[in-house]
């Protein structure tokens, strides 16, 4: 059960001169543009960047541009961002290096008949970092490789079912779109689930399924919407590996959210275990459009079995851009950045709620933090208070994990802290009228 607020006399917030020196913003050019998309886009703005998704009328619908850890949105408001365009914002936006590599290629040419020396050289770094690795594919985005990935588990075992943890993400195709639209009962026929680090379910599974789970598919963390973020229990990790070796099954790591945030050498290197296959996305190329998947010379065959190929695969750009984002992130040492950034912005948060009567609880690594009332499960406060915050120019998300990257500061912390020494009593005030 969470614990219930009691309100606290140990600390009278502080009344900085940001508080006073508040003004509303306006979102009306963000309102505007949407009620034009309405008409000519279904629903207007969808997926998880949908307005209905976070506190409607309190955040931005619509951004113009960005400056390292910054964006505006239409109406000229400027934030802090948190949520680092769900993730691929990594090293800055506009990060003059990245940005020079793009560009270079993008001169010379970005999409032909075939692919651009660039791409071996990519692989060449990607298999180098990941411990397991032997070979790389490349495509647009997570989806496409999670999905990818369950069929080259399929052709390696000629088996059927794929195993997913309860909630987690893997993408907007048939098999792992959380919607609805659109879904025949077929299309998760092949799945099993179990509860993440419950390895007896897993095993459960297994025994269930004797020789017919072709691939084991999960996130390095369970990081669900709505949820506080879990981290593997001792010996979870290992555990799976074990169960997926003595049964003959593909371990698939959806690294999509996590890669090049926790580990330079990925997220499995992070948690001590590894994987078969990989998938990364977000962070590899700092919002140029790419993924890939990195696997074992066990697989190599299978892979080349299964199709894989698209429109704008070959683009090179994306490409030039990764291996920038990853030379520069291993340069500045750019995960012990975001790991420090992200622990301070959990323990100061925590900090100020308690100072106001509140348990803040705190969960996920530091790079992908996620902060909430601990006094509810319902997310009312925490709705109150990410989108009083999003109006002040610190963007946070109400219940999805946030991402750090390495172009936030101390001084962007501080400041969200002490926004947040503000809004901390407005949201006491808010729940006692
Ligand atoms: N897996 C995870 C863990 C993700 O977070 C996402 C994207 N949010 C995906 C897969 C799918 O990636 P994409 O949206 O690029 O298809």
């Amino acid at each position: 059960m969470p614990a219930k607020n009691t309100v606290s006399t140990a600390k009278k917030p502080a009344k900085t001169a940001k508080a006073a020196a508040y003004a509303e913003p306006s979102f009306a050019k963000s309102k505007e543009l949407f009620l034009r998309a309405a008409k000519v886009i279904p629903g207007a703005i969808y997926g998880h960047q949908s307005p209905a998704i976070t506190v409607p009328g309190s955040y931005p619908y619509y951004a113009t541009h960005g400056e390292g850890a910054y964006y505006w949105d239409v109406d000229g408001n400027k934030y802090i961002d948190y949520m680092c365009a769900y993730g691929p914002m990594v090293t800055g936006y506009g990060n003059p290096v990245v940005d020079a590599a793009a560009a270079a290629e993008f001169k010379k040419g970005n999409c032909f008949n075939h692919p651009a020396p660039v791409m071996v050289e990519l692989a060449e770094r990607l298999v180098n970092l990941m411990s397991f690795g032997d070979w790389a594919v490349f495509a647009r985005n997570g989806s496409d490789l999670t999905t990818w990935c369950t069929l080259v588990a399929r052709e390696q075992t000629g088996r059927k079912k794929i195993v997913a943890a309860k909630g987690e993400y893997h993408g907007a195709h048939a098999w792992c779109t959380p919607g609805h639209g659109g879904l025949t009962e077929e299309d998760r026929a092949n799945m099993l689930y179990y509860t993440w680090n419950k390895l007896d379910e897993l095993r459960l599974l297994f025994l269930n399924h004797k020789n017919e789970i072709a691939g084991v598919i999960m996130t390095p963390f369970h990081h669900p919407a709505f949820a506080d973020s879990e981290l593997p229990a001792a010996g979870f990790w290992q555990g799976v590996r074990k169960l997926c070796d003595e049964n003959g099954a593909v371990l698939i790591l959806d690294d999509v959210r996590c890669g090049f945030r926790l580990d330079m050498h990925g997220s499995h290197a992070y948690f001590g275990f590894e994987p078969d296959l990989a998938v990364y996305c977000k962070a590899i190329a700092n919002g140029y459009t790419l993924s890939a998947c990195v696997g074992r010379n066990s697989l190599k065959t299978a892979a080349s079995n299964v199709y894989l190929t698209g429109s704008y695969w070959n683009g090179s750009a994306s490409m030039a851009a990764a291996l920038a984002n990853l030379k520069y992130l291993e340069k500045i040492d750019g995960i012990k950045t975001m790991a420090k950034l992200g622990d301070m912005l959990k323990d100061g948060l925590v900090e100020r709620g308690k100072a106001f009567g509140y348990e803040q609880i705190a969960t996920g690594p530091g790079a992908l933090p996620f902060v909430r009332f601990g006094c509810e499960n319902n997310f009312m406060h925490q709705q109150v208070f990410c989108a009083e915050m999003t109006k002040r120019g610190h963007f946070l998300h109400p219940h999805h994990n946030w991402f750090i990257s390495t172009a936030h500061t101390e001084a962007d912390i501080k400041a969200t802290l002490d926004a947040a020494e503000v809004v901390f009593p407005m949201v006491k005030k808010h729940f006692a009228d």
